[in-house]
């Protein structure tokens, strides 16, 4: 008889907000809890106001503590999967090295178990989402800054100490802009939502003319992406230029990939994968003139299906493989 899927506690903690969940053995969220991360205060309020969210989804699942088969953890930033760590994160100021695994354990008495939250959305589309059955499949989330995580052969690739996977990171440009790891002409620094804001602000500075001033209204300083591509969906050809510019980077990045790891499937998430076809088809056009032909030809470069819930849910997969190996 097959054993069953214990349900697990999920976590995705990102730089504003954080979200607990009960995840249930067919993958279905039974509670869930958002919470401000407050990242400021410091690791010590935000563990405390974790394990209170983790409290919160226990007692609201109605399920017993003794049948959880752990505690599945997506953070934001560089971690130390083996240790359990959160080394560094641009995301989580003041956060070095901090033993969240450990802490967590402790308070709940279950094992716990930590992985970038990039890596735990690749999983969570590999597991339940956009990619599910594949071999070979590349995931890249593309919002304020850009990340990844990469499944080979059906499992996650961690790297030595579980820093695979940094897609943002990849050099595209060396004399290019200088990106939020503090190095210059990153794909981050040229395709991500952050990215396309800043051209937007320079090309508006430069003098060119278009409708975004209008469509940011007072707010022109904080002018996002999205404004953007409320622009270019009104027909502006600086907004629609300016996605055409960030698609084009895409492609390269996405052409490095494709010929790196010859996927069957790469799967674009994040905030400004919201454009669809917008971006996507000049990024395909653009990774097909950057990419080796029978690769490109075989890669199917498609929209995330889990949106908000891919971290949480892969953070899910994560406790479960993790529980597995180690019983
Ligand atoms: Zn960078």
């Amino acid at each position: 008889m097959r054993r069953k899927i214990r349900p697990v506690v999920a976590l995705d903690i990102g730089g504003t907000k954080f979200i607990a969940a009960v995840v249930g053995g067919e993958g279905q969220i039974v509670s869930r809890a958002y919470r401000q991360t407050l990242a400021h205060e410091g690791p010590k309020r935000v563990i405390a106001r974790l394990c209170s969210a983790i409290g919160e989804v226990i007692d609201a699942s109605g399920i017993r503590r003794s049948s959880f088969g752990g505690i599945g953890i997506a953070a934001a930033g560089l971690v130390d999967t083996a240790r359990g760590l959160v080394t560094e994160s641009p995301n989580l100021p003041s956060w070095n090295n901090v033993p969240l695994k450990d802490r967590l354990s402790s308070e709940f008495g279950m094992n716990s178990y930590i992985i970038n939250d990039a890596s735990a959305a690749a999983l969570g589309e590999h597991a339940m989402g956009a990619g599910v059955g594949l071999s070979n499949l590349v995931f890249i989330t593309v919002s304020t800054g850009i990340g990844g995580g990469i499944i080979i052969q059906g499992k996650l690739y961690e790297g030595t100490n579980g820093c695979a996977g940094e897609i943002g990171h990849m050099l595209i440009q060396t004399d290019g802009p200088v990106c939020s790891c503090g190095r210059r002409g990153c794909l981050e620094a040229l395709a991500s939502g952050t990215a396309i804001a800043r051209m937007a602000r320079e090309r508006l500075a430069g003098g060119e003319k278009s409708i975004l001033p209008a469509v940011a209204g007072r707010g022109k300083a904080d002018l996002t992406a999205e404004m953007v591509w409320l622009a270019a969906k009104k027909g502006d050809s600086l907004a629609c230029d300016i996605i055409d510019v960030a698609a084009d980077y895409l492609g390269i990045g996405l052409g490095n990939l494709v010929n790196i790891f010859n996927p069957e499937m790469v799967v674009v998430g994040g905030g400004v994968s919201q454009m669809g076809e917008m971006i996507l088809t000049p990024a395909r056009r653009s990774m097909k003139r950057h990419a080796f032909r029978l690769p490109s030809r075989t890669v199917r470069v498609v929209r995330a299906k889990l949106r908000v819930d891919a971290g949480l849910l892969g953070a899910a997969v994560y406790a479960r493989s993790e529980e597995g190996r180690q019983a």
